[in-house]
């Protein structure tokens, strides 16, 4: 048997609309509720993408998605990577619309099972086609966006970590790199007057450190840069803004997002030692990581690592050997991550709204030599309220009644969504069905 089901996303312009409406034509397989559907909107980008078209940068090779059609583009893109500001729009190649499956919510206990952060696809309330877009409020619940997360109920709600994971956004990774792209690392100066010359530098195309005589820990800063179009210079230092590689033609004023991810990727010995500084707000915090005896130090504390013979570190020793460090703050919740596994969790204070001290992520060499073989930096989804000035406390409450959802789109600047409609929340009888997260 085939079915077809119509949906739709919402969008914020009506020239945005246009290019931007979602048609979810779909069959099912015997033995499967479930329904093909072709995601034809991108107020869920980068989670899932309509009709866009794929760019690549001639200077970095990074890939960048773009939402609508080429003949809608301006002549030059930015590389959202690399900043290079000449990217020719006309080498853009066109994408086909994502194929999604949307499965039917089960019913336990008269209750559908929907949880927060599914995505959900929603029968909207004439014949227009049906939308998907993200759960960020359960039955009951009333909402609130406070400097760019979410609380329900007046609590702040994280995101598990493979939300976290399904929902980051790309801001930055060194292997789609040029000589500019290294310039965005800059050694400090040494604090003491010592002048043996810089212990980062670039080889082989990676920044490399090799200790110094001092013994002093040498720092090299990652400084971010607003790659989108602007009259400042492409290296003009910003904090981490909530930039959409997919608008390029909206217009509005950027938030700063001080929810970021870094991984960064060694090649060093197993004894080695390195240390990571991550500035939230006005504050720095250390980690020295000590890979020889397998501890953390941090805020005064610390973590042991290795402990019943792990295999974080599993190489022999003294061997070069790659290694792996997340360090997150999203949701003010600090993790750090060695190899994949979790470290450290410590919450973080509520934004005092002073501007963020930069540069926010910086990599600290010791006694033992370090490449770096690969930089990647995320930042979380910036929720804020429709109509707030420039900023995400808009201090609008959203409410939920018994069996509704609230709903908003990854692409908060261009969705229309619970933050817009008449009646914020959808009634659980409009829910089609659960989407899954984008790995
Ligand atoms: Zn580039």
């Amino acid at each position: 048997m085939r079915t077809s089901v119509k949906l739709k996303t919402e969008v914020l312009s009506s020239r945005v609309l246009a290019v931007l409406v979602v048609i979810l034509v779909g069959c099912h397989d015997a033995g499967d509720e479930s329904r093909e559907a072709v995601v034809a909107g991108n107020s869920m980008a980068p989670s899932f993408w309509g009709d866009h078209v794929r760019a690549k940068c001639d200077q970095c090779r990074y890939s960048f998605q773009v939402a609508g059609e080429q003949a809608g583009l301006p002549s030059q893109l930015v590389c959202p990577n690399c900043g290079h500001r000449s990217v020719d729009s006309a080498t853009a190649q066109p994408q086909p619309a994502q194929r999604v499956r949307v499965r039917p919510c089960r019913v336990v206990k008269g209750k559908l099972e929907i949880d927060r952060w599914d995505v959900v696809a929603v029968r909207a309330s004439d014949d227009r086609p049906a939308m998907i877009k993200r759960v960020i409020g359960l039955p009951g619940e009333s909402i609130q966006f406070v400097d760019g997360d979410v609380f329900a109920d007046g609590r702040l709600v994280r995101k598990p970590p493979h939300i976290a994971e399904a929902t980051r956004i790309p801001v930055f990774d060194s292997a789609y790199s040029s000589a500019d792209v290294l310039r965005r690392f800059v050694p400090r100066k040494p604090s003491a007057d010592h002048s043996e010359g810089r212990s980062w530098s670039i080889r082989d195309g990676m920044w490399s450190y090799s200790p110094t005589s001092t013994g002093e820990t040498r720092w090299l800063a990652y400084e971010q840069w607003r790659c989108v179009s602007s009259s400042l210079p492409k290296d003009h230092v910003v904090s981490v803004e909530d930039w959409y590689e997919a608008n390029v033609n909206v217009n509005r004023n950027l938030n700063r997002v001080r929810d970021i991810w870094a991984r960064i990727e060694f090649l060093a010995a197993e004894e080695c030692q390195v240390d990571v500084a991550v500035t939230v707000g006005q504050k720095r915090l250390v980690y020295e990581i000590d890979f020889g005896g397998g501890r953390v130090l941090f805020e005064g504390g610390s973590v042991s690592f290795r402990g019943d013979g792990s295999s974080l570190v599993n190489g022999a020793r003294g061997r070069t050997q790659p290694l792996r460090i997340d360090v997150c703050t999203f949701d003010r919740q600090l993790t750090m991550r060695i190899n994949g596994v979790g470290l450290l969790a410590v919450d973080l204070p509520l934004s005092d709204g002073s501007a963020q001290a930069l540069p926010a992520i910086e990599i600290g060499g010791g006694e033992t030599p370090l490449v770096m073989t690969r930089f990647r930096l995320w930042r979380d989804i910036h929720y804020f309220d429709h109509g707030a000035k420039n900023g995400s406390d808009g201090g609008t409450r959203l409410v939920a009644g018994p069996n509704e959802y609230l709903l908003v789109g990854d692409n908060m600047p261009v969705s229309v969504d619970s933050r817009h409609w008449p009646v914020p929340a959808v009634s659980g009888n409009d829910i089609l069905g659960t989407i899954d997260n984008k790995k």
